[in-house]
């Protein structure tokens, strides 16, 4: 970690002033929203579109070890779970690739579910686990992301009658998120709804498919 250290950016992860991981004026600038999305059958939760911003975001946060700013994605995504605090729902991460997770040393949306556990009193548990290797998605188109992730997951029993929020740091065509519902309710949980950073509707082919 000691060398992660030296390498990360010492200002600011949008103007690179001020102190990081992202400074005040940038924090007021950000253009956060306020609506529920949906994939496929789950509805959940983005705190902003993929813009410019959000992509230099997530690559600070996820390619640069920048994981101070899960806290910060967090804060935007904490107040829409308030009203889900009653229903006593666990937070639960969507899992990245094994592959994915060895060369980062961290998994996303672990942390981002770690922060946001702390921040919203839910509770936070890993209960989902890959089984298969998933290729990288980005390069791929809608339909072949649903292949790729298919049966890729596996949950722990633990989570058997209980309600579950996944949490992820961006969602695309949803494939990765769907899978995650799936081993859920296989494992007996129910999926009740979803948090993401950022959303974005990816550009495939000639049209625009999300
Ligand atoms: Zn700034």
């Amino acid at each position: 970690m000691e060398l992660l250290d030296l390498l990360l950016p010492s200002g600011c992860a949008l103007c690179g002033l001020s102190g990081p991981p992202i400074c005040r004026n940038c924090e007021n600038n950000f253009s956060a929203r306020d609506f529920d999305i949906r994939r496929k059958t789950l509805s959940g939760f983005a705190a902003t579109s993929y813009s410019e911003e959000a992509a230099k975001l997530i690559f600070e946060f996820k390619e640069r070890g920048q994981t101070s700013l899960a806290k910060y994605f967090a804060s935007l995504i904490a107040p829409r779970l308030t009203s889900l605090k009653q229903i006593n729902a666990i937070l639960v991460p969507v899992p990245s690739g094994k592959r994915t997770t060895a060369t980062r040393g961290f998994q996303p949306a672990q942390v981002i579910a770690r922060q946001l556990s702390k921040q919203c009193g839910l509770a936070n548990f890993s209960a989902i686990k890959p089984v298969a290797e998933i290729a990288d998605q980005a390069a791929l188109t809608r339909e072949q992301r649903a292949t790729n992730v298919m049966h890729s997951m596996q949950a722990s029993e633990a989570i058997r009658g209980k309600s579950v929020i996944l949490v992820d740091d961006i969602v695309t065509t949803g494939a990765t998120l769907n899978e995650a519902a799936r081993a859920v309710t296989q494992a007996g949980g129910l999926p009740i709804f979803f948090v993401t950073f950022a959303e974005t509707i990816r550009k495939i082919g000639n049209g625009f498919a999300n």
